[in-house]
């Protein structure tokens, strides 16, 4: 019979964020959503800004905020995803996140000479994903 899960590893440079058997996963890749179920073949892609969708071996699913990694598909390790960020809808502060919204909107329109713009427009970027994720959680 063919496998139903593989190994799930998500990482950080803070430590290790999440490690489970995961039966679907889908990640946004630079090159769009990729999704992975087991037996995918060996692969290795750049991540975006943007959500993991995870579906556990006991069939639950749950979602985690990255802002940026990459994965790595291999035969002996499974999925290991190495990500900037990571944090848990319910661990998302709200209020951060509308700060750095608002402070990313501010620089991209004042255009100041020493403003990065591709800089803010990725703190914009993960405010938003951010924002979206987090508010599902806390309704
Ligand atoms: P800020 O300007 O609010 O720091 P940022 O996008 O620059 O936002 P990051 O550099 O992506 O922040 O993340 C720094 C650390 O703070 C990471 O550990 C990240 O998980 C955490 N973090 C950032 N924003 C939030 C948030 N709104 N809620 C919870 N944790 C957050």
């Amino acid at each position: 019979m063919a496998e139903q899960t593989f190994n799930l590893q998500i990482m950080t440079p803070m430590g290790a964020f999440y490690q489970k058997p995961a039966q679907r996963i889908i990640v946004t890749t630079t090159e769009g959503e990729m999704g992975i179920l087991p037996g995918h073949e060996p692969t290795t892609a750049i991540l975006n800004i943007g959500a993991i969708d995870m579906l556990g071996d006991q069939g639950e699913t749950k979602t985690a905020v990255v802002t940026g990694g990459f994965i790595v598909v291999s035969e002996d390790e499974g999925v290991r995803i190495f990500a900037d960020t990571a944090e848990w809808p319910e661990d998302i502060d709200i209020a951060r996140a509308i700060a750095a919204k608002e402070r990313a909107e501010r620089r991209l329109q004042e255009k100041a000479a020493d403003v990065n713009m591709a800089r803010a427009e990725a703190a914009l970027r993960r405010a938003l994903i951010r924002i979206e994720v987090g508010q599902k959680s806390h309704k």
